[in-house]
């Protein structure tokens, strides 16, 4: 009898910790940390009245989307770019939007959604410049910033460089003539050359193929990646995502 009840203590207390357990796993955060690098106008920018905190862009607005969608609040953490997967993989972040273009290289350590958003490296030269093509930065001073596309894309030219952490440093090396051209995404520049007089825009739509954005969460996560390409899908079917690159970018 006393062996009996000494069991039935025991499968009590197994089921109260089992049940524990499951309750504890079904209890889902209600909100999804999204990283991004708010240095990246018009996809991500700091301003004084922002769409989630501080924060607002074409991005933000996309992660607030997914968030709400799923019934939950989204979550900025700002950090530098050249973090955001390192962040992510330690389980820092849920996910990544931070105009990151889908790259192999990155794929091997995270899961991209669909693509959302295409955008290609174009050049950032002062009025007069010699520079029309990518070969024409052959001997000039380069700046980009580390670890953009904007880098690989030199590298792979086999041009030597400075990096950079910020668009807005490389903006200024080559206000100040430190620098012949900057080499970042085409939004991104659109919006320099809109705040900075004297500066225009050179395509090499030969050289810099078309780059494609997507959310990075980590490997495996098919649970969030799932709930990011429903929204995708949806806002790139009904046209929210081009209105909002119209809208962000008109604003510059
Ligand atoms: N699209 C570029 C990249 O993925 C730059 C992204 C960014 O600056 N946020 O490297």
């Amino acid at each position: 009898m006393k062996k009996l009840f000494k069991i039935t203590a025991v499968i009590m207390a197994l089921a109260l910790v089992a049940c524990c357990f499951s309750s504890c796993g079904e209890k889902k955060s209600g909100k999804i940390v999204f990283g991004t690098n708010a240095e990246f106008p018009p996809f991500e920018f700091i301003t004084s009245k922002g769409i989630i905190g501080e924060f607002d862009g074409v991005d933000i607005a996309i992660a607030k989307q997914i968030a709400e969608s799923n019934g939950k609040e989204a979550e900025i953490q700002n950090i530098e770019f050249d973090s955001l997967i390192v962040a992510l993989n330690n389980g820092q972040l849920d996910a990544v939007i931070a105009g990151m273009t889908i790259t192999e290289e990155r794929a091997k350590s995270v899961d991209f959604s669909i693509p959302y958003y295409t955008a290609t490296q174009v050049m950032i030269v002062k009025e007069g410049s010699d520079i029309k093509a990518a070969a024409d930065m052959k001997g000039k001073t380069i700046a980009v910033v580390q670890g953009y596309t904007g880098e690989t894309c030199v590298k792979k030219l086999g041009f030597e460089y400075e990096t950079f952490k910020k668009g807005t440093e490389c903006i200024l090396e080559l206000v100040n003539g430190k620098c012949d051209v900057v080499v970042i995404d085409s939004a991104t520049a659109e919006k320099y050359v809109s705040d900075n007089e004297g500066l225009v825009i050179v395509k090499d739509e030969s050289e810099f193929k078309n780059e494609e954005y997507g959310i990075a969460v980590a490997k495996g996560n098919t649970e969030l990646l799932d709930q990011i390409n429903a929204v995708l899908e949806e806002m790139l079917a009904s046209g929210k995502i081009a209105d909002l690159s119209a809208q962000y970018i008109d604003s510059l």
